[in-house]
């Protein structure tokens, strides 16, 4: 379980903070997660892009979730993930990302209203490095839906879908998966760690308060 610090604006995490962020990674020698929904829409893109400049001035290496599921132990490092379904943001990053040497990991939610195209672009992403992982199906609370109907129901309907819609559409097999709103349990955890390696929450509620975001 890992949780992640918002870039997007709402958040309100500026750029001297995520600096000493950085800093304290490097200096550590440990991982800094990162995320975004919308370059360009949720965060300004230079912000965005200064944020990776840093980075790379750091000397710190992108991973994705992926490496991470694989047993890859970065070190210092940066863990970059972009949430929910903006595909045409994200490919339009795709120079931002050559020129940072960047590989990030994209949480897709939604992907039946994805259009042909859109699919086109993520498998794009994948193609160019970048892990392309599950986010569930509608983007729902996991707590609240586990409250109204179940942690069955909740698996069956929003969670493993997920996944196995990527694996169908020909993605490698998620090996992580993301919480909307960063709203997650013991009891969700346990059920998901039996279907994927990694899960990643966040370090910071985006709207809903998030109760117990991150385990000790
Ligand atoms: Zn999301």
């Amino acid at each position: 379980m890992y949780c992640a610090v918002d870039l997007d604006t709402v958040a309100g995490n500026e750029l001297d903070a995520i600096h000493a962020g950085l800093v304290r990674a490097r200096d550590r020698g440990e991982a800094i997660h990162l995320y975004a929904h919308s370059p360009g829409r949720t965060v300004p893109l230079d912000k965005f892009e200064a944020v990776l400049a840093d980075a790379n001035d750091l000397g710190l290496p992108f991973v994705t979730y992926a490496d991470l599921a694989a047993g890859v132990q970065p070190g210092a490092a940066v863990v970059l993930s972009f949430d929910d379904q903006d595909v045409d943001a994200w490919t339009a990053l795709r120079p931002t990302f050559a020129a940072h040497q960047v590989r990030a990991t994209f949480f897709v939610s939604r992907f039946y209203a994805f259009t042909a195209a859109g699919k086109a672009e993520l498998h794009q992403l994948e193609a160019d490095g970048h892990a392309i992982e599950a986010h569930t199906v509608f983007h729902l609370n996991a707590p609240d839906y586990v409250a109204d109907r179940g942690l069955a129901a909740w698996l069956a309907d929003e969670a493993l879908p997920s996944i196995a819609v990527l694996t169908d559409d020909g993605f490698a097999p998620p090996v992580a998966f993301a919480y909307p709103f960063g709203a997650r349990t013991s009891e969700t955890d346990r059920a998901m760690l039996a279907h994927v390696p990694v899960l990643r929450s966040v370090a910071f509620a985006i709207s809903a308060p998030v109760a117990d975001a991150c385990p000790e």
